[in-house]
């Protein structure tokens, strides 16, 4: 039968919701992983990593190259979707929601999820777009909203003074520490709940160094906060809680022990902590 009525036009996708000017102020959540395996291909990169990071705490991880750090990072903002033959098996629950679920909505995700990079990475826009860009992509238009959170987030990351007046300058002129906490800014403008620092210092001068590891003391409470480095100094300075990763003869990075840091740090009970954060001899062989 043949009838005049016309197929309904498709709904037009919901516009996001614009970002609020005010950072989240609800009590950041705990982020839960439970065996944890991440393989590319047959090859496994870090096996059944279970580790508790508690709310708006500074968690640190350590270890040596290659035990599967940013690997592990890279799951927590489902990055590791983005690289061919990766999977990710286990739980990651952020508060009640487990973010492997193949339902999660990864624009969410990613917005909840910020991530810092060793080396700084701004687009190659002004410093002002560098945060406009990704705000106005979130839904966020409105000029006098733009500026607002431009200013505080700036402000935020100590770089307001420095770069007031030149907010239209290519961001790719500034210092290398500046543009890291660009970097940062970039994140906390999207009202994150998570921030994953993946040694965010290690390109960086002793200097910008201080200034960074100072930034991110000062976001303890209104973040929970992961980073990898590999400073132990560094680590025994910021850190509230700390794992340590261990591989063996290039097989999967594994969690060896986790803790308080001065727990960690002052009293740890595994022969590979005791060696690999104190340079105990013996303890780890080859
Ligand atoms: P870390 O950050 O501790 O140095 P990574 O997570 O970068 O460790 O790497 C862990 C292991 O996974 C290493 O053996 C590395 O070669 C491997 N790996 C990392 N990324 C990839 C990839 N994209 N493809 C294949 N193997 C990878
Ligand atoms: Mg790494």
């Amino acid at each position: 039968m043949i009838t005049n009525k016309r197929p309904k036009p498709p709904k037009p996708p919901k516009p996001p919701k614009p970002l609020p000017v005010e950072a989240n102020t609800h009590t950041p959540p705990t982020l839960k992983l439970s065996e944890v395996s991440v393989h590319y291909g047959q090859k496994m990169a870090i096996s059944q990593v279970s580790l508790t990071l508690p709310s708006g705490k500074i968690s640190v991880l350590v270890g040596p190259s290659g035990c599967g750090k940013s690997s592990l990072l890279a799951s927590i903002n489902r990055m590791t979707d983005l690289t061919p033959g990766c999977r990710v098996s286990g739980t990651i629950h952020i508060d009640q929601h487990n973010i492997l679920h193949p339902n999660t909505s990864l624009m969410h995700l990613r917005r909840q999820v910020g991530m810092v990079f060793q080396q700084p990475n701004p687009f190659p826009l002004s410093i002002a777009d560098n945060i406009r860009f990704p705000l106005r992509e979130h839904g966020q238009k409105d000029p006098e909203q733009l500026h607002q959170i431009t200013r505080k987030v700036l402000a935020d990351v100590g770089l307001w003074d420095e770069v007031a007046q030149r907010l239209d300058s290519p961001a790719l002129q500034l210092s290398g520490g500046q543009q890291q906490r660009l970097c940062i800014a970039r994140c906390l403008a999207l009202s994150p709940e998570v921030l994953l620092f993946d040694e965010p210092c290690s390109a960086l001068d002793p200097l910008a160094t201080q200034k960074i590891e100072a930034l991110i003391s000062r976001l303890r409470g209104r973040y929970t906060i992961l980073m990898v480095t590999h400073n132990l100094a560094q680590a025994r300075r910021i850190a509230d809680y700390v794992a340590v990763f261990w591989t063996e003869q290039s097989g999967a990075g594994y969690v060896v022990e986790s803790g308080d840091s001065q727990r960690i740090f002052e009293h740890s009970v595994h022969p590979i902590t005791q060696s690999f954060c104190h340079g105990v001899p013996g303890a780890i062989k080859g």
